[in-house]
């Protein structure tokens, strides 16, 4: 059988994720098809056809789908069953409400948050709250993943797989739920889930303003910014900058952890940095536990100091 990839995007470009989870696919060892679905959805359609590995892609454009709701997903996902073996999408926000809701619809139980794959039927994902790997063996009659992205690299893009419409089902693809508006957020800053370099700020910044500061060292450094959840609780950065359990998982080669305690929590989403800096006041702080290094001092000295040192620096 083959692979059904549900392919992750803004409607307008493909993420750099679904490169990520086609190279994890590869070791399932069966064809990957990838499903790009929404309205106007040509251009990530092509791009998704640029990944290397995929054996083709399947474009559902369809202005009705433009809200892209999880009921209308799973029921296009059931219109193709039959086709596939195995289906998956990246455990984002899309996925994580998709392929749970098509899993219940198959009456299979879905592997979720899949870290490496092992064949067809084995993978790792991890459990409670990322303190250990699992490794589990899918014996469903049709095995259903969301992949951790953040886990695996990107599949080269020189790829030429043949793009194919795909025909909105005869069922309804009407969501229960009604679609108002969508309020995207445009950034310049890299994808949190894929940064090379993620500078994360703790509650201890005290407001949105001192936020700045995180801000700041994250463009000298050309990083992502993140925030703890107790940080996003108080308003002082937004929702989808949150990293941890229930946030986003990272795994930059460098993560600087700025007034952050370093709960379990939080730490369930950085367990892929390769090197973490960690500056808090508190030397015995857990995440001063973990960190390569650590800066016992006051973040609202040492962080503009750090900040003006390395523009100098790199801009030199
Ligand atoms: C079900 C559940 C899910 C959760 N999911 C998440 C999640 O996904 N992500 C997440 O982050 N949390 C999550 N949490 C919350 C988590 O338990 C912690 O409460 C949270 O991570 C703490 O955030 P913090 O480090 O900003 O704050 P704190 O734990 O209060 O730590 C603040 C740190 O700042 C230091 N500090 C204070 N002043 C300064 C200063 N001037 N300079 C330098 N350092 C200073 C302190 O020494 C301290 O270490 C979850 C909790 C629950 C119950």
């Amino acid at each position: 059988m083959a692979v059904a990839l549900l392919a992750e995007h803004d409607l307008s470009q493909l993420s750099e994720t679904t490169a990520r989870a086609v190279a994890a696919l590869g070791a399932v060892g069966l064809p990957v098809d990838i499903l790009v679905i929404g309205a106007n959805v040509g251009v990530a359609g092509g791009q998704a056809a640029a990944i290397e590995g995929v054996r083709k892609v399947r474009v559902l454009d369809d202005v009705a789908l433009e809200a892209r709701g999880a009921e209308a997903l799973a029921e296009i996902l059931l219109s193709l069953k039959d086709e596939y073996s195995h289906f998956a999408a990246i455990a984002g926000a899309i996925g994580k409400d998709v392929l749970p809701r098509f899993a219940a619809k198959l009456d299979v139980s879905p592997v979720t948050d899949v870290i490496a794959v092992h064949g067809p039927n084995r993978f790792d994902r991890p459990i409670y709250a990322g303190n250990a790997i699992e490794t589990v063996t899918c014996n469903e009659t049709k095995i259903v993943l969301t992949i951790r992205p953040s886990a695996f690299s990107p599949a080269r893009s020189d790829g030429s797989a043949p793009i194919e419409p795909l025909a909105t089902p005869a069922a309804s693809i009407a969501d229960a739920a009604e679609f108002l508006v969508a309020h995207r957020t445009s950034s310049d800053t890299p994808d949190l889930s894929t940064a090379r370099i993620v500078v994360a700020g703790g509650i201890a910044l005290g407001s949105v303003h001192h936020f700045e500061m995180i801000e700041n060292l994250a463009s000298v450094l050309g990083a992502a910014v993140g925030a703890t959840r107790a940080a996003v609780d108080a308003s002082y950065a937004p929702n989808d900058w949150q990293i941890g359990q229930t946030g986003k998982a990272i795994a930059p080669d460098l993560y600087i952890a700025i007034g952050i305690s370093g709960a379990l929590q939080h730490l369930a989403g950085i367990q892929g940095a390769r090197k973490i800096v960690a500056i808090n006041t508190d030397p015995d702080a857990p995440l001063m536990q973990i960190a390569d290094y650590r800066l016992v001092g006051d973040l609202f000295e040492v962080v503009p100091q750090l900040t003006a040192e390395l523009e100098k620096r790199l801009n030199r």
